[in-house]
């Protein structure tokens, strides 16, 4: 073959490594130089612990030679750094955590490791997830490889900037209220957000727990469809964990475009839309109308408030889930004038603007006086819009709408617009409400930029929203991978 190890797809690595044509160390090696090569533009690693990424390499070699390790054995995947990794450091992106090294592995990265996939360094991410263009990170800016000049998207725009450079095949990011989907439309990815508990969330550092899940980047269906399979399946360990098999994989290729019903929401198709991301988007519906399937709108009327409601809950649960930073169990430690004074500078000096700024909204929707008119109100709305998803189902075998609104925008250009950042999350929210598996794929480019495209389907259909992804997938133009150093 003669593209090289870093062009490949996992599929491909994962086949030349079991058929022994290449090692796991050199494929970690070959990895390992395309991030020297490229990583000083891009800034996707916050942490690249080279002697441990070549342990895992031997140890991946060792089972297959065994015969052992999963489909992936010897892959190397990116780990978005607030997945906790025992030995290397878990920083969130934020200097409340600067030398946090946690004592124990993710159940996700215990899932890798049980495999033989190589854990390939610790990516950047927008402080404690929150954000939409890994602006908000403390330490660096990623750029999108696309367009050095612009965002990858957030929050997990390090995992995804990772894969769209081919410093990784594959990366692990987390997905809140769309920051696994959002950064693949920029970057030009597939990103799949499972189910809610379909993978466990013990380990992930929580930002608001009764929406994050951790799920996979990649550049193809086929291998995050590989990777989700790795890091599923029921775990004792996080009380929200479904008892569920791990996401299957062999029926991935079967499924057929022709008789399909999408839904496509009234809501999503808003004038924020930009003119070219619509042009891209609706050429993509044309040419899978063509392969049959049916393409029918319909109105979700609570889907306008989405945005709404989710910075009532996500900050709510934020303020609550923050609360354990406070400089006495984790991280920074700074003094004031007495406990309180500790805490306060701690929290002070540690987390930035976007944070505080999410707990204090958090810790009002909370307070006594205002938890109905907000926090219940919310709740309220959210089961809602699940509702109005779910009566969808019954006729439609999935929602698809664009993925995000825009293509990847300039760094600093939405900097002093936040309230222009966060409606950039609408397409995306609606599956956090409901915890529905939702993915993104590659719909085309507009102005030389990726345009991703949506599928969100019922909860528990993971597999099937795969295999519609991978129908649609081969119907489409592929999605070249920018041209990069
Ligand atoms: N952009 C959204 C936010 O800022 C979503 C983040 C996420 O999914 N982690 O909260």
């Amino acid at each position: 073959m003669s593209q090289p190890l870093f062009a490949q797809s996992a599929a491909d690595l994962a086949r030349r490594l079991r058929a022994r044509e290449v090692s796991a160390t050199e494929v970690a090696e070959a990895h390992l130089d395309r991030v020297s090569a490229t990583d000083p533009q891009v800034g996707a690693f916050l942490t690249m612990p080279r002697d441990e990424v070549m342990a895992d390499a031997a140890a991946a070699q060792a089972m297959l030679d065994r015969g052992e390790g999963g489909p992936l054995c010897g892959v190397p995947v990116g780990i978005k750094d607030n997945i906790s990794t025992r030995g290397v450091a878990t920083t969130c992106a934020s200097k409340l955590l600067e030398n946090y090294v946690p004592p124990f592995d993710a159940t996700v990265i215990e899932k890798l490791r049980a495999q033989g996939i190589v854990c390939f360094g610790k990516t950047n991410l927008d402080e404690f997830a929150m954000g939409t263009s890994c602006e908000n990170s403390a330490f660096q800016l990623t750029r999108n490889p696309w367009d050095l000049d612009r965002t990858p998207g957030g929050s997990s725009g390090g995992s995804a900037a990772c894969v769209a450079a081919q410093q990784v095949p594959l990366s692990l990011g987390s997905d809140t209220g769309g920051s696994i989907r959002l950064p693949a439309a920029l970057c030009g990815l597939v990103g799949f957000k499972p189910t809610y508990g379909r993978v466990s969330r013990y380990g992930l550092i929580a930002f608001g727990s009764s929406l994050d899940q951790i799920g996979p980047f990649g550049r193809t269906v086929e291998d995050v469809a590989l990777l989700s399979e790795a890091i599923s399946g029921y775990d004792h360990l996080d009380s929200t964990s479904l008892d569920r098999h791990p996401i299957q994989t062999n029926a991935l290729k079967s499924g057929s475009l022709r008789g399909l019903k999408l839904a496509i929401p009234d809501q999503l198709m808003t004038d924020e839309i930009q003119p070219g991301v619509r042009a891209t988007f609706e050429s993509a519906l044309d040419l899978l109308r063509k392969e049959g399937v049916e393409i029918t709108p319909v109105s979700l009327p609570s889907i306008q408030y989405g945005v709404t409601t989710y910075y009532i809950i996500a900050p709510a649960e934020a303020s609550s889930n923050l609360a354990r930073f406070d400089g006495i169990r984790y991280g920074l430690r700074l003094e004031g004038e007495g406990h309180i004074g500790n805490v306060a500078t701690t929290r002070g000096e540690g987390f930035g603007h976007e944070v505080k700024a999410r707990i204090m909204i958090g810790t009002y929707v909370l307070s006594a006086g205002y938890y109905d008119a907000y926090y219940t109100r919310a709740q309220q709305v959210r089961a809602l819009m699940v509702q109005e998803f779910e009566s969808t189902y019954r006729d439609f075998d999935a929602v698809i709408s664009p993925t995000s609104p825009s293509v990847a925008f300039r760094l600093g250009e939405l900097k002093d617009n936040p309230m222009a950042m966060k409606l950039l999350d609408f397409c995306t929210i609606p599956a956090n409400m409901g915890g529905f598996p939702s993915i993104s794929i590659p719909a085309g480019l507009s102005d030389h930029l990726p345009v991703g495209l949506q599928l969100t389907g019922p909860i528990g259909d993971d597999e099937r929203i795969l295999q519609l992804a991978y129908a649609l997938e081969q119907a489409l133009p592929p999605t070249p991978s920018p041209a990069m150093g």
